[in-house]
């Protein structure tokens, strides 16, 4: 049986109870911040947390590009980035984009830009109008005429009223602005750590050019921070200090995260822990996709954080147990997988046909020892029969025994008993 730790738990005593260091841990409210609209999505504290996602297309072919951009939108991002690299991608955003609108897919698209931002805008004015939001790296925008072009960029932004990100990242932050902040550093009596210096140079980097998009004529609402590094404790550090400084909603993601597990595990860390303190109105987590990989991954992981949190729900959540030896085949590992599949697939009609079924909860347990138990807490929920136990399958529906399966059709059936719940729970709206 697998090591349950409530097994393990007992009851404080009564004085314990009473004691306020045991007050339980919840989240923090949203930390208050202004609205900022991109497109047609609300970012900040008034609304739920944003997903978002960016390709990894070559902008220049729109067809590929547009392609990604509508596979992500419809694994649920709600924001898609793009990079504008060169002129070829720059000439190539607006066919893009009607390629989006055409496919029926109504969501914004970014446009990140880096050292020719200021050129390219101006150069491709559709392409100014075709993007929701302009991604601005403070660090990357010119060496001596850095105010200078980035202002060139925030005046089309308010030209065409579209709001910016200000994103600093960690690998290409403001040089000089560091050596500055270092130089002030070495000089003061009481000395910071290098890495203190470094993520307030970040923090000094993102509000400074704030405030000269303001002076510039962008309106405090049109603003988006983000301050990304590839270290768990010193994002998280960044982002609570940052927090404390302005009202602007802020774009949470460990940069970099990596390949896999690592990055999927990293940023579930990260964006878990500022998420519980209130931080964070829009989100990305940014996964080395394998070779060919899917790049909507990391739109489900994304999704799959906030609603592990209980801030935002998206699909309907499977609880199933590792398994143990009591169940000994793959028969419990297929099914769980199955199950988990069949409800993907059904979202995107569900979502539209079955309002709330998102927040259906499903277990699949692999034996009864907890499978009756877990089956009472979810909406619905089966226990398959262990090894050299009896072959039989009970159904929970809300709380009670529905029926007890049987046979070579154990799926096939509980699915069936599934979709009669979907409908008569979730009815149209
Ligand atoms: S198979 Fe049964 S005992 Fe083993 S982990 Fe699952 S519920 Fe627990």
């Amino acid at each position: 049986m697998e090591d349950h730790p409530v097994s393990r738990w007992r009851p404080p005593r009564v004085s314990f109870l009473l004691s306020p260091a045991l007050t339980p841990v919840v989240f923090s409210p949203r930390r208050q911040t202004v609205t900022a609209s991109v497109g047609n999505v609300a970012v900040g504290s008034a609304h739920p947390v944003v997903v978002q996602s960016m390709t990894n297309t070559d902008t220049a072919d729109p067809a590929a590009t547009a392609a990604q951009v509508i596979a992500l939108a419809r694994a649920g991002s709600q924001l898609v980035r793009v990079t504008v690299n060169n002129d070829e991608a720059a000439a190539a955003v607006p066919e893009l984009a009607r390629r989006v609108a055409d496919a029926g897919v109504d969501v914004p698209i970014i446009g990140d830009f880096h050292y020719n931002g200021h050129l390219l805008l101006a150069k491709y004015p559709e392409t100014a109008r075709a993007l929701a939001k302009y991604r601005i790296n403070p660090g990357n925008v010119g060496g001596k005429r850095r105010d200078e072009n980035f202002r060139t960029i925030v005046q089309i932004a308010v030209d065409n009223d579209k709001p910016v990100r200000i994103g600093v990242n960690w690998g290409s932050l403001d040089q000089d602005l560091l050596t500055e902040m270092m130089d002030a550093n070495a000089a003061s009596t009481t000395p910071r750590t290098a890495k203190d210096v470094y993520i307030e140079a970040m923090l000094e980097s993102a509000l400074r050019s704030a405030a000269l998009a303001e002076e510039t004529g962008l309106r405090h609402d049109q603003i988006i921070i983000s301050c990304k590094i590839s270290q768990v404790q010193d994002l998280v550090d960044a982002y609570r200090r940052l927090a404390a400084r302005c009202d602007y909603p802020l774009h949470l993601g460990l940069t970099e995260a990596g390949l896999g597990m690592k990055g999927i595990v990293a940023s579930t860390a990260a964006l878990s822990l500022l998420l519980a303190e209130g931080i964070g109105d829009t989100i990305r987590v940014s996964l080395t996709p394998k070779p060919g990989g899917d790049r909507s991954e990391e739109v489900f992981v994304a999704q799959q954080i906030l609603q592990s949190l209980e801030l935002r729900s998206f699909m309907p959540q499977v609880t199933s147990c590792p398994g143990c030896g009591r169940t000994t085949s793959t028969y419990f590992q297929k099914l769980a997988e199955n199950i988990q599949e069949y409800l993907r697939e059904q979202m995107p009609r569900w979502r539209a046909a079955h309002p709330g079924v998102e927040e259906m909860k499903v277990a699949v347990m692999g034996c009864v020892v907890n499978g009756p138990g877990e089956s009472k807490h979810a909406n619905i929920g089966i226990s398959l029969p262990g090894t050299f136990e009896e072959p039989k399958a009970p159904v929970y529906v809300d709380g009670a025994l529905l029926k007890t399966l049987k046979g070579d059709h154990i799926v096939e059936e509980f699915l069936v008993i599934l979709n009669h719940y979907v409908q008569r729970t979730y009815p149209a709206a």
